[in-house]
């Protein structure tokens, strides 16, 4: 079977129920049903059967879905729709003309950049040194980043400190030792969230786990394949694969963000060459399903907080519950349903830079509902989701921070 007609076979479950709808933020926005997954999945069919062109309109519609899947988790059909766009855009990216612009290529470029690992730890130095200096500042007020494309890139960045280097190994703090774990930290944690890295780390030891931390790992890839680029998200794949796999005894691959577990989980479905040998787990899901040691407590929580439940953790590694019950081991912490946000924030990978109008309208509505319940902290396990709504928040003036769970775990610590 052709990539058509497989695109078409798994298109052809929906049944055109249109119980999706009130789910998908794009229609919401838009009441547009070309904006909704039962419309896109259509406009594929259409393309696919020779019934429409791949207009730049129609590609368009495509590139507007955030891929947070909250269409898939609903749908009566079990239609596959994350697959359906990502194989669709792949195919798209092959066929249809490029349409090229200056912003287009510097964007690109900036982001290449930024998922190559060495190329990200030399950007992110040269940010830091403009940030420092002031003229990061004067960059993006003189419109020139607006310019070229790079302005929301900018301001969504952090304070950038600088970058972390883990080592190879961090041996476990316990006398007895539970197992040995590899930590996948992502292509931008060690640079943009170094602490939630390095109290991932301090927790699993405590917990009685040798930590291996492979040199050589590389981007997941999750943004490629979103944007189309099949083949490079392949290559990452099996970079990573062979990898991983050399360390000998690892039971359990511990991804730190939710948009990186949920890419490695479904390597397979690229076509890779091997499979991971250990299990792929969100250190959510770790945290929460092993025995925490009887000498281990945590301080109460006195400031009162909410919680962005990321679009990649609930719907497609389906662990909302897990990070829940992970945050009740706190002692007084306070969830009311008003200070919990479960619908996208609008940063999904690189769409924040794509369609900067949609993916504010979006950001506004999570940072509205969250503020509702007047938090002092914001608690998101998914970085892009965190520097979205901290990117927010400071343009509204508001000094909250929005962290990790894992690392709340790890401030909370007694001793
Ligand atoms: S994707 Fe599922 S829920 Fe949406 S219209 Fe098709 S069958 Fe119905
Ligand atoms: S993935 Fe999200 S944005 Fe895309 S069609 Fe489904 S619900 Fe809408």
């Amino acid at each position: 079977m052709d990539t058509s007609d497989y695109i078409l076979s798994l298109a052809d479950r929906c049944v055109k129920c249109g119980l999706c709808l009130p789910q998908c933020p794009t229609y919401a926005l838009t009441e547009n049903e070309n904006e909704s997954p039962r419309g896109r999945i259509a406009l594929i069919q259409g393309w696919l059967t020779g019934q429409l062109t791949p207009s730049k309109t129609l590609t368009n519609h495509l590139d507007q879905c955030l891929l947070c899947r909250r269409c898939e988790r609903i749908c009566p059909s079990v239609v596959p729709y994350g697959e359906i766009i990502d194989q669709a855009k792949a195919l798209l990216q092959v066929k249809k003309p490029a349409h090229f612009s200056l912003q287009k290529i510097i964007t690109n470029i900036s982001l290449k950049t930024l998922l190559n690992k060495n190329g990200s730890v030399v950007l992110i130095s040269v940010l830091r040194l403009f940030q420092k200096t002031g003229i990061l500042f004067l960059a993006q007020k003189s419109q020139l980043l607006k310019l070229i494309g790079l302005h929301r890139l900018v301001e969504t960045l952090p304070q950038l400190e600088k970058t972390f280097k883990p080592k190879s190994f961090y041996p476990a703090l316990t006398q007895e030792i539970r197992g040995a774990v590899s930590l996948f930290t992502g292509c931008l944690s060690n640079q943009l969230d170094a602490k939630t890295v390095k109290a991932s780390i301090h927790l699993l030891n405590r917990f009685g786990y040798d930590v291996h931390v492979p040199g050589q790992q590389v981007c997941c890839g999750a943004l490629h394949l979103h944007e189309g680029d099949k083949q490079q998200a392949v290559n990452f794949a099996n970079k990573n694969i062979k990898i991983i796999n050399q360390t000998k005894n690892i039971s359990t691959i511990i991804s730190l963000v939710n948009g990186c577990t949920s890419q490695l989980r479904e390597y397979q479905s690229l076509g890779t060459l091997e499979s991971f040998i250990p299990e792929v787990k969100d250190i959510i899901e770790f945290l929460c399903e092993i025995p925490w040691p009887s000498n281990l407590e945590l301080k109460a929580m006195t400031k009162p907080v909410a919680l962005q439940i990321p679009c990649s953790l609930q719907n497609s590694l389906r662990a909302e519950e897990k990070l829940m019950t992970l945050l009740q081991r706190i002692p007084d912490i306070k969830l009311p349903p008003n200070a919990i946000y479960n619908r996208c924030c609008g940063a999904a990978g690189a769409y924040f830079i794509r369609f900067p109008h949609i993916s504010d309208q979006l950001k506004n509505q999570a940072l509205d509902n969250l503020e509702q319940s007047s938090p002092e902290l914001i608690i998101s396990s998914n970085l892009g989701c965190a520097l979205q709504l901290k990117a927010g928040l400071t343009r509204r003036n508001h000094d909250i921070d929005v962290i990790h769970p894992v690392l709340l775990l790890e401030q909370q610590l007694k001793v």
